[in-house]
């Protein structure tokens, strides 16, 4: 596993950890080895050895740390220096045999280093040591004092010196055991403060989502709320809605019966007069009242598209379009000489709302017929219908007036004239767009100012 950059630096403080203690204990034991010299000087009065060999390694071991405080030298330098002092203490000692653990405790101090080659120095000046000193007092130098004994035999030299390496072995291997079991142990430590991380990233993101949830919550709650508020709106909307609607209903159905009555009175007038004045002046009264009637007739018209549901039925289109042209032929305002053009087969029905085609049919033909122009001696309005499996194609044409480009857009718009001078109430084409958008259609209109126009309506089948 790749240890990050916080782990690196914590295993370089657990080494320094370890360094420091070690170096601590390296502390009491030098001391304790110095004041063993001074102690040992008491028997055989070798108190220079003592202070001199004792305090130069003291030195050596010191300076080497002071010297190069961030390299490991100064554990070498230890390594030899215990070397060295087991050398004083058989000196001291005069030979006594018991002095050589004093290899044997340092070799084992070194082990805290957790580094191996550390016991070499110590293997090297006891190997120098034992040879130099050996072939000293065996070829007769005086004041040597390398053993007791006055003649060791190679067999007893051999064990010595086995078993001494052996000892240096060990605590070599310890060293290395010791460090690669501490390398082993780090890296699982690494390893479970990763997991530990992952686990505490892990619950907070649960609990971050816990949150979100519950904020997800509290928000569709609101929502919900306020779907049901403008529910109740809208259901109090429509109601309204469709209280106005009968009520527009109602009062444009009551008010055409008195309208007719009174065109059938004017006609009786006009009838019973003979003077010409009265009868250009009830002419005028009927020409208001017919206007008054078509405008209540388009009211009449929204208020149905608006307040009916759709109610399909098989229409017959030719059928349907001859009664809704038979009525326009006496259409006030219209010129009689319109040439209708219809082109739709006898037999072609679709599955519709009869009074709602009857509506779109009524406001495109009438409007085709009334927006002619004056001049044209020959007008005419073509009716065709195209019909395919998926949607009926509604074409309606005419040779009048035509309707400027910037005016087209405004056209369906409620109460849109072009001019004044526009038979109309501005209602028709608006009921017309309302009506195809309730069957699901559409409605394009193409005019050129001059030459005519032409409503496409389309209803899908
Ligand atoms: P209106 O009752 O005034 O006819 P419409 O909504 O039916 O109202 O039409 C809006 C305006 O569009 C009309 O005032 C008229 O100027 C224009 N218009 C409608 N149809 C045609 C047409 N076929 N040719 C030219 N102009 C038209």
């Amino acid at each position: 596993m790749k240890q990050n950059n916080n782990d690196t630096l914590r295993t370089e403080s657990f080494l320094k950890d370890i360094r420091i203690k070690s170096d601590n204990i390296t502390d009491y034991f030098l001391a304790i080895y110095f004041a063993g010299g001074l102690f040992l000087a008491i028997y055989y009065d070798t108190w220079e050895i003592a202070f001199a060999v004792g305090g130069l390694s003291l030195l050596a071991y010191y300076s080497a740390k002071k010297a190069l405080p961030d390299s490991n030298l100064y554990q070498y330098v230890l390594s030899g220096v215990l070397g060295v002092f087991m050398a004083q203490f058989i000196y001291q000692m005069h030979g006594m045999f018991e002095m050589h653990f004093t290899a044997f405790i340092g070799s084992a101090l070194l082990i805290t280093y957790q580094n191996w080659k550390l016991q070499l120095p110590i293997t090297l000046v006891v190997v120098i040591h034992h040879a130099l000193f050996a072939w000293l007092q065996y070829s007769g130098a005086e004041n040597i004092y390398f053993t007791q004994l006055d003649y060791m035999s190679l067999q007893t030299f051999i064990f010595h010196a086995v078993l001494a390496a052996v000892i240096f072995f060990i605590c070599g291997l310890w060293a290395y055991r010791f460090k690669k079991f501490n390398a082993a142990h780090m890296e699982q430590t690494f390893r479970m403060g990763q997991l530990q991380q992952k686990e505490i990233e892990k619950e907070k993101r649960s609990a971050e989502l816990v949150e979100a949830n519950k904020i997800l919550e509290l928000q569709n709650q609101e929502k919900e709320m306020l779907t049901h508020e403008l529910e109740k709106n809208i259901i109090e909307l429509q109601k309204s809605n469709s209280e106005l609607d009968k009520f527009v209903y109602s009062v444009s159905h009551d008010l055409r019966a008195p309208l007719c009555s009174m065109l059938g009175v004017i006609d009786l007038a006009a009838e019973d007069t003979a003077e010409d004045e009265t009868k250009e002046h009830l002419a005028m009264l009927k020409g208001s009242i017919s206007k008054l009637d078509g405008f209540i007739g388009d009211i009449l018209d929204y208020s149905r598209n608006s307040r009916m549901d759709i109610k399909k039925e098989p229409v017959n289109i030719s059928e349907l379009v001859e009664d809704v042209t038979a009525n326009l032929k006496f259409m006030n305002g219209c010129r009689s000489k319109v040439d209708l053009k219809i082109n739709i087969d006898k037999d072609a029905v679709i599955e519709t709302d009869r009074i709602r085609l009857g509506i779109i049919f009524n406001n495109l033909v009438s409007n085709a017929m009334r927006y002619q122009d004056d001049q044209n001696t020959n007008p005419f309005v073509g009716i065709d219908i195209d019909m395919s499996d998926t949607e009926t194609g509604i074409i309606i044409r005419d040779n009048g007036i035509g309707i400027h480009k910037d005016q087209q857009k405004k056209i369906f718009d409620m109460f849109y004239r072009v001019s004044e001078a526009s038979v109309g109430s501005g209602l028709g084409l608006y009921i017309v767009k309302e009506t195809v958008s309730k069957l699901n259609g559409t409605i394009e209109l193409e005019s050129e100012p001059g030459k005519g126009s032409a409503f496409v309506v389309k209803i899908p089948n």
